[in-house]
């Protein structure tokens, strides 16, 4: 797979060291983990592009650019915290950043056909941004490890499943770091006030995108600087990508911590993953934390039609104006411009990516939702 050359000046190994002026998705003399360094940075942003490639200038180029809408996540106050939400992203998690490089890479380089890892949210997002562009096969090195649901998903999306090995795309890659360290550009765009950000620790590497986002922003000459916070769950093992990154603190927290923090955060309308309630729980300990939550439950379909569409946009102005609402009755003040089926729709989609709150109330002795939009 030969990528292009632009500004890229150098995949480098973490391991080893080796280097190529070539995009390396990793090392092929160790096989370790390589990164991708510029020869010049620049801050620009495409202020009309509502993805991470309103950042194009910081990413490498690509004859062909795949996305479908995803970053820009939104952030919210939950207490003294921020939260940013990748649940908003197309496929609900952040990985989705990662695959529109990826995908936007296989598809500038002609690759009709991809043996990719399977990584929890990973590989749904890449095949989700892989349809149409390429055929995707999944492999389970670790099937009882393996969360059942998401494979239906994944053949749902008409993915093969296999058992055997030589995969040729696996989650930690140069490009996967591309992507991910975009929730850095957005944070420094905002300028989000908060000392610290933090996030889960699986295998590192949304830490250590992080760590060179919030650099190459600061060489790009913008005046950001927050603390990277690496949370891991309960007693496992300290992961060896961040041994290599200078710059991330890892605070560790219980799985009962973790447990008690998703309920909360869940009845506040937020169903996200364990981990990702991990870092919510360390944030809010630490005071004035941004804490990123990179995927939720329950969301496997691609949100972008009704979030970024009129009906979308409509229905939340319209939940503002009237504070709290039936679907019917925003429906009523659209004047007849969109179905009451579209608005439902609209609803369903907006409060799974927690822009929409509702509860139930007796009407009429009939059981409604009562919607009211959340604050961003
Ligand atoms: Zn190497």
């Amino acid at each position: 797979m030969d990528g292009e050359r632009c500004k890229v000046v150098t995949s480098r190994c973490l391991t080893c060291g080796y280097s190529s002026g070539d995009i390396l998705l990793r090392c092929p003399r160790c096989g370790g983990l390589a990164t991708l360094e510029y020869s010049e940075l620049r801050w620009r942003v495409n202020e009309g592009d509502a993805s991470i490639w309103r950042y194009s200038d910081l990413l490498p180029e690509f004859s062909r650019r795949v996305s479908l809408g995803e970053g820009l996540t939104p952030v919210r106050r939950v207490g003294t915290l921020y939260v940013k939400l990748e649940t908003a992203n197309p496929t609900g998690s952040y990985a989705d950043r990662a695959s529109a490089v990826l995908a936007s890479y296989l598809a500038s380089a002609g690759v009709d056909r991809v043996l990719v890892r399977y990584a929890e949210d990973f590989t749904y997002s890449l095949a989700t941004y892989l349809r149409g562009l390429a055929e995707v096969q999944v492999s389970l090195p670790r099937p009882a490890e393996v969360d059942p649901l998401e494979v239906l998903s994944l053949a749902d999306l008409g993915v093969t499943i296999t058992f055997e090995s030589g995969e040729n795309l696996i989650y930690e890659n140069s490009l996967t770091v591309e992507g991910l360290k975009t929730i850095a550009y957005e944070l420094a765009e905002r300028s989000v006030p908060a000392e610290r950000v933090v996030v889960p620790v699986e295998t590192g590497l949304l830490a250590l995108a992080l760590v060179k986002g919030l650099r190459e922003a600061r060489e790009a000459g913008i005046d950001v600087d927050y603390e990277v916070i690496g949370v891991v769950v309960g007693g496992e093992e300290g992961n060896t990508l961040l041994t290599r990154v200078r710059g991330v603190k890892v605070e560790r927290v219980s799985v009962e911590e973790a447990i008690e923090s998703m309920v909360l955060l869940a009845r506040r309308g937020m169903k996200v993953k364990l981990l990702s309630a991990a870092a919510v729980a360390v944030a809010s300990t630490l005071g004035r934390s941004l804490a990123v939550v990179t995927a939720g439950y329950g969301r496997r379909r691609i949100r972008k039609l009704y979030t970024r569409s009129k009906v979308g946009k409509e229905v939340l102005r319209v939940l503002k104006k009237l504070g709290e609402a039936t679907a019917y009755e925003i429906w009523s003040k659209l004047d007849g411009r969109f179905s009451l089926r579209g608005v439902y729709k609209s609803l369903a989609s907006l409060e799974e990516q927690g822009l929409v709150h509702y509860r139930y109330v007796v009407r009429g002795g009939r059981k409604v939702k009562l919607y009211r939009a959340l604050e961003h």
